[in-house]
């Protein structure tokens, strides 16, 4: 299987809609945490996204 047809495979499983989400937590949520710790983790854990590492959909 080469590079082109590998990709391709990756992408079909995104059209079929199993995605490969990957939590990705925003800038607010990161600096919260870290100057009102341990309270800030709440926002920390509020300002995370998830979204898949393929195509860039949101899940
Ligand atoms: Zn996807």
């Amino acid at each position: 299987m080469d590079g082109k047809a590998y990709q391709q495979n990756l992408m079909n499983m995104c059209a079929a809609g199993q995605h490969d989400p990957t939590k990705k937590y925003g800038i607010c949520g990161i600096i919260t945490a870290i100057v009102c710790f341990p309270c800030g983790l709440i926002c920390l854990f509020s300002d995370v996204e998830k979204r898949c590492v393929r195509c860039g959909v949101k899940c």
